[in-house]
């Protein structure tokens, strides 16, 4: 199309909606490429004189399709370049400046065309560019009409537009005060929690510093006591066994019966301080392990040894196997040999008959040291409890003991590194094992 005189302005004007809508653009983009297109043509013709225009549909490989206006100045722009009368107009169009076009220069335009418009094939352009070429163009006054038309309708737009960003504004604010709301809440509650949390931690802080100083009491009150209570037991059980001396004046049946009553329950009481005495220690953490290479075959030897003069039952054999090798572990002797002593004697204390057995196997890197027993087993709710103090299983106190034994024997193993393992049913005996790691604590 040809601009030269101010008329052509409106044909440009009306061409380019036109053209527009026949490639596919919305009708908003239509007016407002129409719009850009009659502005920038009222500068050529004012600056230049007029223009040469020409509408191309550029379809590049995989990128948008775009609708692009050159627009040929009959006179050279000045100084080569273009800047719109209005900055607002390059807003409407994708793209608005100068590019060398064959030697010349040009003013381009372009703006994309919605991926949804319908394809425009070489065919379909050829029928465009024929329907185009056949309408006549309205006049200036139609085209005047119909600006205003479209004027009115895009300022109706703005108005709703703002008008429904009021209420999205008045709707955000109230978001945000209810927001607020929340917020300020939460930390509020949050800094009641808190406080709350303090509180309590302080308070477990405290009990846990009454309950450390109770068991210290109690370990130290243990300690002294029977301490103290160890010679005056001593001298009982001595005086007694001199009454009895055959050196000593004779005694009635009756005197002797009763200083035998004497000396055994001063013999169970000095058992039971004894223990006392060893647990104290043990928990006090007084007691402190010698370290050193143990030979378990001479430990198991022993045993054997001593243990044999107290299984007096017919109907029990006591059972204690080599260690297989290394047959060494370190450990405390001493302390070592007192948990497996215990436990053997409670095996044959708690067997009526069959066999109380004592063996050593490495598993994993570990000793595992078990005392196994044809005994009347332990309940599995009574597991844990029996290694309380002063706990004894119901039914068993008739056969005597203290029920420190394995209190202590759990303590003695942990100081040692190790663990005390129980596994027992009733009715089919119990395996009491020591779990050691081979290399000591
Ligand atoms: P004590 O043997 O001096 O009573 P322990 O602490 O050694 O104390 O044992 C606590 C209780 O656990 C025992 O009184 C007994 O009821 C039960 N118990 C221990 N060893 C065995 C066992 N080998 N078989 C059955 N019951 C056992």
């Amino acid at each position: 199309m040809a601009l030269r005189v101010e008329h052509d302005i409106f044909l440009i004007r009306q061409r380019g909606r036109e053209v527009a809508e026949a490639v596919g653009l919305e009708h908003q983009d239509q007016v407002r490429l129409a719009t850009a297109l009659s502005e920038v043509a009222r500068d050529l013709l004012r600056i230049c004189g007029g223009a040469d225009v020409t509408f191309a549909a550029v379809v590049e490989a995989q990128g948008p399709v775009r609708l692009r206006v050159d627009l040929a100045p009959v006179r050279p722009l000045p100084s080569g370049r273009y800047e719109p009368q209005s900055g607002a107009v390059a807003r409407l169009v994708d793209m608005l400046g100068v590019v060398g076009r064959e030697g010349d220069t040009v003013v381009r335009m372009s703006r994309r065309v919605p991926a949804n418009a319908q394809a425009l094939t070489p065919e379909r352009l050829a029928e465009l560019r024929a329907e185009l070429g056949s309408s006549a163009p309205a006049s200036a006054v139609d085209e005047l009409a119909l600006q205003n038309e479209q004027l009115i309708a895009a300022l109706d737009e703005v108005r709703s537009q703002r008008d429904e960003l009021a209420v999205l504004n008045e709707e955000l604010q109230e978001t945000n005060r209810g927001v607020m709301a929340l917020y300020n809440q939460l930390t509020e509650e949050l800094e009641e929690t808190n406080r709350g949390v303090v509180a309590l931690y302080a308070e477990l802080d405290e009990k846990s510093a009454q309950l450390r100083t109770a068991s210290e009491s109690k370990s130290r009150f243990l300690a002294n006591v029977s301490h103290e209570l160890r010679a005056p037991v001593t001298a009982i059980i001595g005086l007694s066994r001199l009454l009895a001396d055959s050196a000593s004046d004779p005694l009635t049946a009756e005197q002797a019966r009763q200083v035998g009553l004497i000396r055994d329950s001063a013999t169970d009481l000095l058992g039971l301080v004894n223990d006392l005495l060893d647990l104290a220690k043990a928990e006090s953490g007084r007691l402190e392990p010698n370290w050193t290479e143990v030979d378990l075959r001479a430990i198991f030897g022993q045993l054997r040894g001593t243990l044999r003069a107290l299984s007096t039952k017919p109907d029990v054999e006591l059972v204690v196997e080599d260690p297989p090798p290394p047959g060494t572990v370190r450990s405390d002797e001493v302390l070592l040999a007192q948990v497996l002593r215990n436990l053997l004697h409670n095996g044959l204390k708690f067997t009526e008959r069959g066999q109380v057995r004592l063996r050593a196997e490495i598993r994993d890197g570990r000793w595992r040291l078990s005392v196994s027993d044809t005994g009347a087993g332990i309940a599995p709710e009574l597991h844990e409890r029996i290694f309380e103090e002063f706990y004894q299983v119901p039914g068993s106190t008739r056969i005597g003991g203290t029920g420190l034994g394995l209190p202590y024997a759990r303590r003695v193993t942990h100081l040692l590194g190790g663990a005390l393992e129980l596994a027992s049913e009733p009715g089919r005996g119990s395996t009491f094992t020591v779990v050691l790691p081979v290399g000591g604590a």
